[in-house]
């Protein structure tokens, strides 16, 4: 889970058909993946005659109470939160986006980024097409209410052979839900099925972005939807087509290293065992000689015990996480040093004192935070420190959905690891190669992976990487 925003996800989705309670189930299915994003969030539901929508701009306010609920009750729904990777940060252009088009009215909600969006958009407004937000996704919209083709899943087909980068969406028409994924697979989809219960006729449809939406809502996982797949549930049944001929899967291993949830299937695989498993890897390719292993809360907790497990050194829980840190908080008025990071984390001295440590985290940005922490564990008392890193040096951007800063601000991607070390002041630092990573994460068994932030290889062409790429937003 996230450590301190230190990455962003753009995106969480899901989607319900049928239930009589549809609203309610996407929202706690958005509920349980506010982690991938909660600037805002959105519903839209359909009651077989028309689409309702709710968006609102934090994800609170989009709790649904009766009396917004029964203003978007419906038998189908989608879900969408969000932090934004393009657009501005606004709810004009949360998701989902609703329009009424020539193919009736429809609506989608789209985790990932499109690497020719910005292209597509500058040919269409030439010809005279007037778009209502700076989001990416209206793209798709567009090109589905300008394709040919007569149907609309033949329609939404077609628009997604257009559209390049990551993309794992879902839609819903009146009496339909889409779901679809690109077809390298970069940002993950899964579908489950809740057993009919009481007088519905039939099983409920859901699809999440992960698995731990499902278990909220007591829907059991089925299956990822494939890369280039097109599954279309409507009152004929399930159906599903490729849309696309099939290409190199490239699935973000990122979301194993840092972003899903530790209690989610990620493209077929336990995120819990990938971590662990990170962990012990590190371990064999880095001992160190220490006293106590220390994880830095929350994301470094399961790395950091798969590394205990391999090294027999004890886990124990140094760095203690404040998990009430609110937006605004009053600073003093004399600067205090470190005092973000003291907000978020303190030490226990008791534990860290006279101790050697062996500091497990999962990335190092710019570094600043690393330091922080060293520091800190420092001041309380620690004789040594070993930072011990759960993946690969980041070296370059990511443009397929996760914000990641310009690479000239990544601290490893300027400096070797000797003038890493020496900037955060650790004893002893090393990360995880990229074989381990791979590893760890079966790549090549079920899953292929995108590995691009740590060896600056992108799996597609970026055709307007500059203008789909915003300022780094990293705010510590
Ligand atoms: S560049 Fe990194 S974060 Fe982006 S999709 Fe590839 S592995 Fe994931």
């Amino acid at each position: 889970m996230a450590n301190f925003d230190k990455f962003r996800e753009e995106c969480g989705v899901v989607a319900i058909y049928e239930h009589p309670e549809a609203e309610t189930l996407a929202y706690l299915g958005l509920h349980a993946l506010q982690h991938r994003g909660q600037e805002s969030a959105g519903i839209v539901t359909s009651d077989r005659m028309s689409l309702h929508i709710h968006k609102a701009l934090c994800f609170a306010d989009a709790m649904p109470t009766e009396k917004k609920l029964s203003r978007i009750r419906g038998m189908l729904a989608i879900g969408h939160t969000r932090y934004s990777t393009t657009g501005d940060s606004a709810v004009l252009n949360a998701q989902p986006i609703l329009v009424q088009s020539n193919k009736g009215m429809i609506a989608l909600a789209h985790n990932g980024n499109l690497t020719n969006a910005q292209d597509i958009r500058t040919q269409m407004e030439a010809r005279g097409s007037i778009f209502q937000t700076t989001s990416d996704t209206e793209v798709i919209v567009h090109l589905v209410a300008q394709s040919r083709e007569q149907t609309l899943p033949d329609a939404i087909a077609d628009a997604l052979r257009r559209v390049e980068g990551a993309f794992s969406l879902v839609m819903i028409s009146p009496d339909r839900i889409f779901a679809a994924r690109d077809p390298r697979g970069f940002r993950p989809l899964a579908m489950g099925r809740i057993p009919a219960q009481g007088d519905q006729r039939q099983d409920t449809i859901v699809f999440a972005s992960e698995t731990c939406a499902f278990d909220l809502i007591g829907a059991r996982y089925e299956r990822e939807v494939k890369p280039g797949e097109l599954v279309i549930v409507g009152p004929e049944g399930t159906t599903s087509r490729f849309y696309s001929s099939t290409m190199p899967q490239s699935s973000c291993i990122f979301e194993h290293v840092y972003f899903a949830r530790p209690d989610s299937r990620i493209f077929g695989r336990s995120v819990q065992e990938s971590r662990e498993e990170l962990g012990r890897q590190l371990a064999r390719e880095a001992p160190a000689d220490a006293d106590l292993i220390v994880p830095v809360p929350d994301s470094g907790v399961t790395a950091a015990i798969g590394y205990s497990a391999e090294s027999g050194i004890p886990l124990r829980f140094g760095l203690i996480r404040n998990h009430y840190v609110g937006r605004t908080f009053i600073e003093p008025q004399q600067s205090v040093r470190d005092f973000g990071v003291k907000l978020k984390l303190n030490p226990v001295r008791s534990l860290l004192e006279g101790r050697r440590i062996v500091l497990i985290d999962d990335s190092i940005v710019r570094g600043t935070t690393s330091r922080k922490i060293v520091r800190m564990i420092r001041n309380a008392g620690a004789r040594e420190v070993h930072m011990r890193i759960s993946c690969p040096p980041t070296m370059s951007p990511c443009f397929y959905g996760v914000d990641t800063p310009r690479k000239k601000e990544l601290i490893a991607a300027n400096n070797s690891i000797e003038q890493i070390r020496q900037y955060i002041g650790a004893d002893s630092l090393a990360y995880l190669s990229l074989d381990g990573l791979k590893k760890a994460c079966h790549d090549g068994e079920k899953t292929t992976y995108c590995t691009a932030c740590y060896t600056g290889v992108y799996p597609t062409n970026l055709v307007d990487v500059e203008e789909i790429h915003p300022v780094a937003v990293e705010k510590r």
